[in-house]
C-alpha cells in the first residue's frame, strides 16, 4: 500500500538533492504518494509572509510525513525561519541527528564515530522573542519549559534504551545560565534515576564541543537543548567527512519531519555538485518510521556500497579513498546500480525491531504548580544618565513605601551601591526593588510604582516579576551582588 508523504523541493541545492533522492527511493521501490508542496522564497516572494501556504499546512497535518529540503533565510532580518516555525507548529520537539563515520572510504580523522544527537527543537533562544529595548541594546529572550525539557530528556533515554545505546551525554551552559540550563540539566538528573542501565554524564557546552571536535568516538548520545544541539551536530557531522552526510528526523506525537542536517548551500547550488547523502539518509529514517525498513535497509546498502566504490561527490573527495568525482545525479545513478548489493568492509545495515516500531511518544505528566509569590520587581530603564547614584536618586523619589531598592545594574553587573569606574555602562540599566522577608508585592504595587517610575521621567521598558516558587527564589541575582 502507497503511503502518503509530502514533499518540498526547498531552496538552493534543495531541489537537485531531493530529485536524486526520489529517484532512488524509486528504483528502490518506496511504495510512496508524493503530495508535493512549495515553501521557502519563492512563497515568500508570492506574499506569503510565513513562507508556507494554508493548503500546504492541510498537506502536513493529513499525511504527517514530510520529507524536506533545505529552504534559505535571510540572515540577520528578514522574514522567520520557516524551519523553526513548522517544528514549533506540528510540535515537532525531538530532532534526531545521526553521525557515522566511513573510514576508510570517507576521509576523516576520526575513524569511529557513532553517535547520535538528540535536539531539543521547540525552545531555548529559538522563540524567536527579540526586542529592542534601548537605543543601544536588544535582547533575545531564552524560553526553556519544565515539561517541553521532560519530553526531550525522556525522549533521548527511551531512545538510547530501545537502540542499545550505553550513554547518554547531557550538555548545557548551567555554571551561566543556572535557572534556564540549570532547569534542563536538573530534569537530566531527575528522570536519569528512571534509565539505571543507562550511563549518564554532563558537559558544560564548552568543553563538550571541544571535546566533540576532538575525540568524537567517545560519544554515544548526546542531549543538548536547541542552540548547542544545532551547533554540536553540524560539528559531528562535519567530523565524520561533511556536513553533507547526515540526515535528521524531526518527530512529534503527530507529525514527523525529516531533512537533511544541513541548508542550502547557496555557494554550490544549480551546480549538480552537492552531496545527496544527508537528505537521502533523512529518507531512510523516513523509510524506517512508515514501515518500509526493507526499503530502507536496501537503500542504505546500496549507499554504503557506492561510498566503498569511491563514488564520492567534491565535499567528500580526497586522493586516496576516492576513485570517481561524480555529481549529485551521478551518485544516485552509481546508488541506483547498486541497489540490492551489501557492502563489503562496512557494516551492513539491518533495521532491528527497536527501530521499525515508532518511538513511544514520552509521557508527559504536567506537575501541580509550586506556591508562588511575588516578592519583588526588576524595572529596566533606557537611561542617558551619568552615574547610577544619580538613577539610584530618581529609583528611590519613585519607590513605594515598603519596598526598598536593593540594587541597580548595566547590562547585569551590579554598578549601585558600590560598582567600579572600570564598568562599561550602556543605557539598559535596571532598578531592583524587593519587599522584607515575609512579605509580597501585589500587581497593584507595581502599577503604582511604575506610574511613579513615569513620573520621574524615566523611559521604563520593561519588568520582571521576583517570584519564589515553593520558597525557592525564580530569578538570578546580580552580577558582583
Ligand atoms: P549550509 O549548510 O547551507 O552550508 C555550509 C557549507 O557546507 C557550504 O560551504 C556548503 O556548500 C556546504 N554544504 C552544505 N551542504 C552540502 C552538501 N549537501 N554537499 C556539499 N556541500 C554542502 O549552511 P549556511 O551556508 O550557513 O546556510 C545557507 C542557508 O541555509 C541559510 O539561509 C540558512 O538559514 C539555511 N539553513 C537551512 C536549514 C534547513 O532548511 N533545515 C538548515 C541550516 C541552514
Amino acid at each position: 500500500m502507497k503511503i502518503p508523504i509530502t514533499v518540498a523541493y526547498g531552496d538552493g541545492i534543495g531541489p537537485e538533492i531531493m530529485k536524486a533522492t526520489l529517484r532512488i527511493l524509486e528504483a528502490a521501490g518506496a511504495e510512496l504518494e508524493l503530495e508535493e508542496i512549495a515553501i521557502g522564497k519563492a512563497v515568500y516572494e508570492r506574499g506569503h509572509s510565513s513562507g508556507i501556504e494554508p493548503s500546504s499546512w492541510a498537506s502536513l497535518r493529513r499525511t504527517k510525513v514530510f520529507l524536506k529540503s533545505p529552504i534559505t533565510t535571510p540572515q540577520g532580518g528578514g522574514f522567520k525561519s520557516l524551519n523553526v516555525t513548522i517544528r514549533k507548529t506540528l510540535g515537532l520537539y525531538a530532532n534526531v541527528r545521526p553521525c557515522q563515520s566511513f573510514a576508510p572510504f570517507v576521509a576523516t580523522k576520526h575513524k569511529k564515530i557513532d553517535l547520535v544527537i538528540v535536539r531539543e527543537n521547540e525552545e531555548d533562544l529559538y522563540a524567536g522573542i527579540e526586542h529592542r529595548q534601548t537605543d543601544e541594546v536588544v535582547q533575545c529572550l531564552k524560553l526553556i519549559s519544565r515539561p517541553g525539557t521532560e519530553r526531550i530528556v525522556r525522549y533521548a533515554f527511551e531512545y538510547a534504551r530501545r537502540h542499545g545505546r550505553k550513554r547518554v551525554t547531557c550538555v548545557t551552559k548551567d555554571n551561566i545560565m543556572k535557572l534556564t540550563d540549570g532547569l534542563f540539566h536538573k530534569v537530566f538528573d531527575e528522570l536519569g534515576t528512571e534509565y539505571p542501565e543507562i550511563e549518564k554524564e554532563h558537559m558544560i557546552v564548552d568543553i563538550g564541543a571541544a571535546r566533540l571536535a576532538e575525540n568524537p568516538d567517545k560519544f554515544d548520545v548526546i542531549l543538548a537543548p536547541n542552540l548547542y544541539g544545532d551547533i554540536l551536530s553540524d560539528i559531528a557531522a562535519e567530523v565524520t567527512g561533511s556536513v553533507g552526510l547526515a540526515g535528521s528526523a524531526n518527530i512529534g506525537d503527530e507529525v514527523a519531519m525529516f531533512e537533511a542536517v544541513h541548508g542550502s548551500a547557496p555557494d554550490i547550488a544549480g551546480q549538480n555538485i552537492a552531496n545527496p547523502s544527508g537528505l537521502l539518509n533523512a529518507a531512510v529514517l523516513m523509510l524506517v518510521h512508515i514501515g518500509q525498513p526493507d526499503v530502507a535497509a536496501k537503500i542504505k546498502n546500496a549507499w554504503l556500497v557506492t561510498l566503498e566504490e569511491g563514488h564520492h561527490t567534491a565535499d567528500i573527495f580526497e586522493d586516496g579513498s576516492s576513485q570517481h568525482k561524480v555529481g549529485t545525479q551521478e551518485f544516485a545513478d552509481a546508488l541506483i546500480a547498486n541497489l540490492g548489493r551489501e557492502p563489503q568492509h562496512l557494516p551492513v545495515t539491518q533495521f532491528a525491531a527497536a527501530d521499525l516500531e515508532r518511538q513511544p511518544h514520552a509521557k508527559l505528566v504536567r506537575r501541580l504548580p509550586a506556591r508562588k509569590e511575588t516578592v519583588g520587581v526588576d524595572v529596566f530603564v533606557n537611561w542617558r544618565g551619568q552615574t547610577a547614584e544619580d538613577l539610584a536618586v530618581q529609583l528611590q523619589r519613585a519607590n513605594l513605601e515598603h519596598l526598598k531598592l536593593t540594587m541597580i545594574t548595566n547590562r547585569g553587573v551590579k554598578v549601585w551601591p558600590g560598582g567600579f569606574p572600570e564598568t562599561f555602562r550602556t543605557d539598559h540599566w535596571r532598578g531592583r526593588f524587593t519587599v522584607p522577608e515575609g512579605l509580597a508585592i501585589s500587581h497593584s504595587d507595581i502599577v503604582t510604582l511604575l506610574g511613579r517610575v513615569a513620573l520621574e521621567g524615566l523611559d521604563f521598558i520593561k519588568t520582571e516579576n521576583l517570584c519564589t516558587f515553593d520558597g525557592e527564589p525564580g530569578f538570578s541575582l546580580g552580577q558582583g551582588q
